[in-house]
């Protein structure tokens, strides 16, 4: 089993497949603990199914947290709401620390890793210019993965692209809420990753918008997070909602990024790849890729409706302003979100029990909008 790239979907993937017995190597142009810029956020669902297989993360190595916050800025004033999960909690935790664990985890149960590896793919693979052998070939190479591209498997559609951005603060988190502030810049999101530490991440539609302007478009975060309290440089990268039409070619398969993503501002990429490594394993236990290929699209379902309903309200503010204050008006309707989210709950299931009150609460505010008097009695 020869997987290309060691980043969490490679090394999830690596590990699953071990765990079944199989014979992995996996290859990284990079060396670890490999950085990425990343919300460092893990949902409970994604603590409990890298907890399958066999990393916990303690929560002396991040900072655990309890749900998550929405705070929708206009001018100096904003909108809140939050939510706790459902059960157990979440918890932030340095990219570089999840790596290492992961790492660890795989090589200790056998995994072959060979880092600084240059992979090229001619008429075959080879590794460092030595051809390589395998019987099937997992493409975890993120989102500009040269293995789709080589397999044959780019077709899809690019449904959005923005850009993200994080940096680290040596400050005592503010809350025990991952918290999403909206402006009509982007989002900025806060992760309690430590005790004294936060991640900040950014992500906006808008290329020539840095962390800083988003940062001082908010009267809250400019006050709170100083320059001289940063403990890391800006990290970037591109963050996508890819839909691909097939993940599964023969003896290929895609995962992770690779194999098609959701907006960074759901905090569910890591989470996905996690799944997606148990599927494989299960699938190859049954001896073919065929049942990954169909159930792959099940796991991206619910993300990348998110994603759409996120992007929506980032691009228009009308619906960012009347999809917040609903929620902050009905903070039942934001827990049951979560659920869904968290897979807590279905979204059938959601619909059913709260369509007619988000519809009611449309309703409601779109007449305060327009005659604000009447509306009110
Ligand atoms: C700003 C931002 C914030 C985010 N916040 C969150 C969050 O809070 N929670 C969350 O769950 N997700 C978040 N994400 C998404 C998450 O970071 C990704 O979904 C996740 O990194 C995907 O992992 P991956 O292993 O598929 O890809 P990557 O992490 O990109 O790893 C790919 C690996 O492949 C290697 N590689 C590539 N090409 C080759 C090659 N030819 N040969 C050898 N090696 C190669 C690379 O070196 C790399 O190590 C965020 C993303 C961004 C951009």
């Amino acid at each position: 089993m020869l997987i290309v790239g060691g980043g969490p979907a490679g090394l999830a993937a690596a590990i699953a497949l071990r765990m079944q017995g199989a014979d992995v190597v996996v290859a990284d142009a990079l060396k670890p603990p490999i950085d990425k810029a990343c919300g460092e956020g893990l949902m409970p669902d994604a603590r409990q199914d890298l907890a399958a297989l066999g990393v916990t993360c303690e929560a002396t190595e991040g900072r655990p947290f309890r749900g998550i916050q929405f705070k929708n800025w206009t001018d100096r004033t904003a909108v809140a709401v939050s939510a706790d999960f459902e059960s157990g909690e979440g918890i932030g935790i340095r990219r570089t620390v999840l790596h290492a664990r992961l790492t660890d985890r795989a090589r200790d149960i056998g995994v072959r890793l060979r880092w600084k590896t240059h992979v090229a793919f001619g008429n075959s693979v080879a590794l460092d210019g030595a051809p390589c052998t395998y019987q099937y070939l997992v493409g975890a190479d993120g989102q500009s993965s040269r293995v789709r591209i080589w397999a044959g498997l780019d077709r899809g559609r690019l449904v959005s692209k923005r850009f993200g951005f994080r940096r680290h603060y040596r400050i005592s988190p503010m809350s025990n809420y991952v918290e999403v502030h909206w402006c009509d810049l982007g989002q900025v999101y806060i992760t309690p990753v430590g005790q004294q530490e936060i991640c900040v991440a950014m992500v906006t539609r808008y290329s020539t918008v840095r962390m800083q302007h988003v940062i001082d478009s908010i009267p809250y975060l400019r006050e709170w997070l100083k320059a001289k309290d940063a403990v890391t440089g800006e990290r970037g990268a591109l963050t996508t909602t890819r839909r691909l039409r097939r993940v599964v070619k023969g003896n290929v398969a895609l995962i992770g990024d690779a194999s098609g993503s959701v907006d960074a501002v759901t905090g569910e990429g890591l989470a996905i790849s996690f799944r997606q490594a148990s599927l494989l394993s299960r699938s190859l236990q049954d001896g073919s890729l065929e049942n990954y290929g169909a159930e792959h699209e099940k796991i991206l379902q619910i993300p990348r409706r998110m994603a759409y309903a996120m992007l929506l309200m980032d691009a228009h503010s009308a619906v960012r302003n009347y999809a917040i204050r609903t929620l902050a008006h009905s903070p039942n309707l934001f827990r049951g979100l979560l659920n869904v989210h968290t897979g807590n709950e279905t979204l059938p299931h959601f619909l059913l029990q709260n369509g007619a009150v988000m519809l009611k609460r449309c309703v409601c505010l779109s007449a305060q909008k327009s005659d604000p008097e009447r509306a009110s009695t």
